[in-house]
């Protein structure tokens, strides 16, 4: 879900005398660029790059051509490397992140994880609108490169996206990011987010808790992370392979693997013991490797053809 930290917008403080505002002006270009570092919502960047680096592993000769023919002007021109662009248009391209903000997320209705697009996508504005969009994109080969390259970086993206369970919730939390969180955690927060670290517990919201932590805290490079979870029997599993359904299975899954500290989200600030992210790590990385196995599927199929 595209909402940024609150306390981004205060890190930096308020100096109290000339000397302090010429040191936070000297300091200006850095905090900037811990800002533009900074994760934004949705599986942090690591957890869109995992998700990106096993397909890449998983398409076929055909998939795989048409994909390097696409990202060859990319800076990193690889399924991993284009992964978190559709969260980067927010500075890039904020005209163009409004118009897409929609796409990283569904939203179900309380009490049942049915996906009927006049309720849950009106317009095909929602996460599973997005796919189908942008995968009949790629699949146009009558379309120009520059639509089907970035209608790529966004199917990258968005597959991630349905497999978080929290963009596709049924509570009225907007995806837990309502949902305050103290996280006992041992991962410190980068720079913009310290001034809500004291004592090992990191003052944040369950959102962040699931882009971030429970990923995050394994402390492994992403070349390691990719490599053990492509090591387990693969694939994860074989369906289903359309995404109404991976994000009716995301919502489910909010419920079933108990992803609230408290039940049902009530009351709306809880207590995350260090545990936390242990007990749902395994969640989490199942999810990516269905995602990758996914995405794969979706694109060797998208790709099938060369011209
Ligand atoms: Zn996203």
């Amino acid at each position: 879900m595209p909402r940024r930290f609150p306390d981004r917008l205060v890190s930096a403080g308020r100096p109290r005398s000339s000397r302090r505002l010429r040191a936070a002006l000297l300091l200006l270009p850095a905090l900037l660029l811990l800002a533009l570092a900074a994760p934004v919502a949705a599986w942090s960047a690591l957890g869109h790059k995992l998700v990106g680096a096993l397909a890449q592993r998983h398409l076929t000769p055909a998939a795989q051509r048409e994909v390097d023919r696409l990202l060859a002007g990319e800076p990193d021109p690889t399924l991993a490397g284009v992964a978190t662009w559709a969260d980067t248009l927010r500075d890039r391209d904020p005209a163009r992140f409004k118009a897409t903000s929609r796409w990283h997320y569904v939203k179900f209705d309380d009490g049942g994880c049915q996906y009927a697009q006049a309720r849950q996508c009106p317009d095909g504005q929602c996460v599973v609108g997005a796919i189908q969009a942008q995968q009949a994109i790629l699949a146009d080969r009558g379309q120009p490169d520059e639509a089907r390259r970035d209608a790529l970086k966004f199917l990258v993206h968005f597959v991630g996206d349905a497999h978080q369970p929290l963009h596709a919730s049924a509570l009225e939390d907007k995806g837990g990011n309502d949902y305050q969180v103290s996280l006992a955690t041992r991962m410190e927060p980068e720079a913009y987010a310290r001034n809500r670290y004291t004592d090992g517990v990191m003052g944040t919201n369950l959102h962040s808790v699931w882009d971030y932590y429970v990923l995050g805290e394994a402390g492994l490079s992403l070349e390691d992370y990719a490599a053990k979870l492509d090591a387990r029997p693969w694939p994860p599993r074989r369906e289903p392979l359309s995404a109404p359904d991976w994000a009716a299975e995301s919502c489910r899954l909010v419920d079933s693997e108990r992803l609230y500290p408290t039940r049902r989200g009530k009351p709306v600030h809880a207590f995350a013991g260090a545990d936390y992210s242990l007990k749902h790590r395994a969640l989490a990385e199942r999810r990516i490797r269905e995602a990758g196995y996914r995405l794969a599927e979706l694109l060797n199929q998208t790709l099938a053809q060369t011209p």
